[in-house]
């Protein structure tokens, strides 16, 4: 598989040179040159097959040319190698749990197959390669475990003081080896203006290979569709495409979603689960897509108020606005409608949400208000405990810390302390060996 840019001004590249650039030299995200159709009759025997074989085959077209078969199956089982079940919340309402993972967060999926694509294509390089990610939470937790130990790769994470969750900043802070924290004296925008002016920074470029680990690269992006396959498999009603609920914030999973079922997988319609960072729910009404500064939320991780993966799929339906509005709606929840789900849905069901599930639980039910024959499923991005604050504010309980991070949360903090200015980035970058 080749991959073009959206710019259309760089040449076309390979899975390979894709993964390695993240981003194309004019500036565009990569895009599949050819959107491969999936076997009808592979989906009809899915129950039968494991999810590492699921996995693989939603893979392999996608990295032809770049990975053989052995190489790619190594990788999958290596990625998805703890369950993603869908559980049901109620009579209509499913999740598929997708923070089983080891930081909790769905963007484990994504880290893991992308790092240890990376890995292997350095593997015969001279090179060493900085990826170099800003994140605001979870981001950095997912590519910091994902990256750690891999050969040749060094990870420079930039990350808010005082703005990360006390286990946010434990998975940033307490692996060390090649993985570096930076904590930055200032806000998540800072870390990413930052992050940006370091990508066009000529000295740093000419003395350092940086690459970014966010959803524009294709070997986070694509690995993403593997967990909608899981879902379906475990769907009981077949005669009845579920509705899907993403809770979406630079609409990299939603999209992801979206080429699974533009290629062959039976789903229903897509909301977009949003807070009120709700640029895409205008899009809609009006057609045109307006950055807007972002607003802070509980869900933290959808505060994105210029979502760079739209553009992806407004390509998957070729610019046809109203083939788009066929298949994606929004929903905008404000905070108050955030805390009070999670409140009612441990009340009524036992169910504890996380912030983000909890927009897109919401969203879920008032889209199947409207069409009360059907049901669906929410993806549960994020396990509670990364955001106790909320939760415990809903339901008054306390989130117990999962055994597997207990071991984590007694290590001690490691970072270096720098300030808001691309100066105290640059001169670490620089002097970092
Ligand atoms: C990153 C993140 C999201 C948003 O995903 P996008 O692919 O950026 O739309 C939602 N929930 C959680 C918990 C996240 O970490």
């Amino acid at each position: 598989m080749n991959y073009y840019s959206l710019n259309k001004k760089s040449p076309i590249v390979s899975f390979k040179e894709a993964t390695i650039l993240g981003q194309a030299p004019d500036g565009g995200l990569y895009f599949p040159e050819t959107l491969p159709l999936v076997d009808q009759k592979w989906i009809a025997d899915m129950a039968s097959i494991s999810d590492v074989d699921i996995a693989f085959e939603v893979m392999k077209p996608y990295v032809g040319g770049s990975l053989n078969n052995d190489e790619l199956y190594a990788i999958v089982e290596r990625t998805i190698n703890f369950p993603i079940p869908l559980q049901q919340i109620n009579e209509d309402i499913f999740s598929l749990e997708l923070f089983h993972g080891p930081t909790l967060a769905f963007k484990d999926v994504g880290a893991r197959f992308m790092s240890r694509c990376l890995g292997h294509f350095l593997k015969d390089e001279d090179r060493s390669v900085t990826v170099l990610v800003a994140t605001s939470g979870d981001t950095g937790g997912a590519v910091a475990s994902g990256f750690y130990g891999v050969d040749k790769v060094n990870v420079v994470i930039l990350y808010p003081k005082g703005r990360v969750s006390a286990v946010q900043e434990k998975q940033l802070t307490t692996l060390g080896k090649n993985i570096t924290a930076l904590q930055v004296e200032g806000s998540f925008d800072d870390c990413q203006r930052m992050v940006k002016e370091a990508f066009k920074d000529q000295d740093i470029n000419s003395k350092k290979f940086l690459t970014s680990a966010n959803s524009i690269n294709v070997a986070r992006w694509l690995p993403q569709q593997i967990y909608y396959f899981l879902a379906y498999k475990q769907w009981q009603y077949k005669t009845m495409p579920p509705v899907v609920s993403v809770p979406s914030g630079n609409f990299g999973n939603i999209c992801a979603g979206i080429l699974a079922k533009v290629t062959g997988l039976p789903l229903g319609p897509f909301v977009a689960a949003c807070n009120v960072n709700d640029i895409v729910s205008e899009y809609l009404e009006t057609q045109r897509l307006n950055p807007k500064e972002t607003v802070a939320t509980l869900s933290n991780a959808m505060d994105v108020g210029n979502p760079s993966n739209f553009i992806r799929i407004i390509e998957l339906f070729q610019h046809q606005f109203s083939d788009l509005k066929q298949n994606l709606s929004a929903q905008t929840i404000t905070d108050d409608q955030t805390i009070e789900t999670i409140k009612r849905v441990k009340k009524a069901d036992g169910y504890t949400l996380d912030p983000h599930g909890a927009v897109a639980y919401l969203a879920l039910e008032q889209i199947l208000a409207q069409q009360p024959q059907h049901k669906g499923f929410l993806l549960e991005t994020a396990h509670p405990v990364k955001f106790p604050d909320a939760v415990e504010q809903a339901t008054g309980e306390k989130v117990s810390i999962p055994a597997a991070l207990s071991d984590m949360m007694k290590r001690e903090n490691e970072s270096i302390a720098i300030r808001p200015d691309f100066e105290d980035l640059k001169s670490f970058l620089l002097n970092m060996p």
